[in-house]
């Protein structure tokens, strides 16, 4: 029997996990999107593959996605490699230009959600297929739009219900200013190089900043033993008056955030603000979302100059963290009636009067006739308030015989004493 693909899950009706449950899923997504609605931005569909080149130079040559070969590539009849999104943000600057949305007011606030696919070794919170929901505001390179988005993102877990998350907040400084952070983590850590972890040692030529990110002991213990200076330390003068706007904007706003000094983030073409959402219990993969600004990554891609920024939310990790934090979420709609046939010919008169009933109500049918006594379990178990039994002897008066299943009171009413029940004010 043919199964999922490791790192992917089916996302079911009901389910023991909340990530793999869909009332969860929907809730989170949902509620997203009632907060970035809300706050005027709008829904975007990118395709869930792009040429690959989106990515590629999108993502930049030193981070994981490219070096570590986490995309998952195809190739068309055409022989041009396609990418599965491992990122909606590219995608979504790749429309934009694509779209001349440049001549819309600016800046173009929008928001999507949806697969993303990255060619991980799956464990507890990391899969090969996730979701995120993503939003970016673009055209415009203001720290007041980075503490907008900075603050949607928390109001999102808020209203989830989530309390146990923080804000780390960093900035990554322009290119310049890595420049020269890099040069000087090389010159720092060139001597002890023998001591670092492959990977790291591999970073230290590309991007030693990516080293600061290493989940390995010993390169942490290298990193405190040097005492290594941080980015925030390296910010050039607009990089920093910029990194202060933003704190103070927050601070206006009333989100608290902490400065985590090394905060990088996994992709190149973070400039300036970036920042993380973590939960306390979540575990090793503890980050909710992150997010930052992208001021050249659309000249990556080849477009004009359109600055950025923006966060994702990884949604399968919100979930965890709402089953972590015991967050009730909101049970879906149960049906007021279940129409129930007692013999064959019953049935299509149940669907023909659920049918007319519906969406004003919400009506479920028995689809197999059965006893009466069997029909009220099968109502009970499905916490109906009104079943209606079909049979013989209601064709014959053309009623339905109704049981108000609280009380227990059961009359015969016509198909228009039914329509007046169910659809008007009750
Ligand atoms: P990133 O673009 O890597 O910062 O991802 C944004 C958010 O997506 C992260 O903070 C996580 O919540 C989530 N995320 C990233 N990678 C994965 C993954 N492999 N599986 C599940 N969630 C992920």
């Amino acid at each position: 029997m043919l199964k999922a693909v490791s790192g992917s899950s089916d996302i079911l009706p009901q389910a023991k996990e909340y990530p793999f449950r869909e009332p969860v899923f929907r809730y989170i997504v949902k509620t997203a999107e009632e907060v970035l609605r809300g706050a005027g931005a709008q829904m975007i569909h990118t395709p869930i593959f792009e040429y690959l080149e989106v990515f590629q130079k999108g993502a930049g040559s030193t981070s994981d996605i490219v070096v570590k070969k986490e995309m998952f590539v195809l190739e068309d009849r055409g022989k041009r490699l396609l990418a599965l999104r491992p990122e909606p943000t590219a995608a979504i600057v790749r429309a934009y230009n694509e779209h001349g949305m440049k001549v819309w007011p600016q800046p173009v606030r929008l928001f999507t959600w949806g697969p993303i696919f990255r060619g991980e070794r799956p464990q507890k919170g990391r899969y090969r297929q996730f979701h995120q929901v993503d939003y970016e505001a673009l055209g415009l390179a203001d720290p007041v739009l980075d503490a907008e988005a900075i603050a949607l993102m928390v109001r999102i877990y808020k209203a989830l219900g989530l309390q146990n998350f923080e804000l780390r907040l960093g900035s990554v400084g322009d290119p310049e200013d890595r420049a020269r952070y890099n040069q000087y983590l090389r010159g720092l850590l060139l001597p002890h190089a023998n001591r670092l972890s492959p990977e790291s040692r591999a970073r230290l030529e590309a991007n030693p900043m990516r080293i600061l990110d290493s989940k390995d002991e010993q390169d942490q213990a290298v990193l405190a033993e040097l005492g290594v200076k941080p980015m925030l330390e390296f910010l050039g003068e607009e990089a920093q008056a910029f990194h202060e706007q933003v704190c103070r904007y927050l601070e206006r706003l009333g989100v608290a955030y902490t400065i985590d000094p090394n905060l990088v983030r996994g992709l190149d073409y973070y400039v300036r603000t970036a920042w993380e959402v973590h939960h306390a219990h979540v575990g090793a993969k503890s980050a909710l979302g992150g997010g930052g600004r992208y001021d050249g990554l659309s000249e990556m891609l080849g477009g004009p100059r359109v600055p950025g920024v923006g966060f994702g939310i990884g949604v399968e990790r919100v979930a965890l963290a709402l089953e972590q934090e015991g967050v009730a979420i909101p049970p879906d709609p149960s049906p007021i009636l279940y129409l129930a046939p007692l013999d064959e010919a019953a049935k299509i008169e149940a669907l023909v009067l659920a049918e007319q009933l519906r969406p004003k109500a919400f009506v479920e049918i028995g689809y197999v006739p059965k006893n009466p006594r069997k029909a009220l379990e099968e109502a009970l178990r499905r916490g109906v308030e009104y079943v209606g039994f079909l049979g013989e002897n209601e064709r014959a008066k053309g009623v339905v015989t109704l049981k108000h299943l609280p009380t227990g009171e059961q009359r015969e009413l016509e198909p228009l004493q039914l329509h007046s029940l169910f659809e008007g004010p009750r």
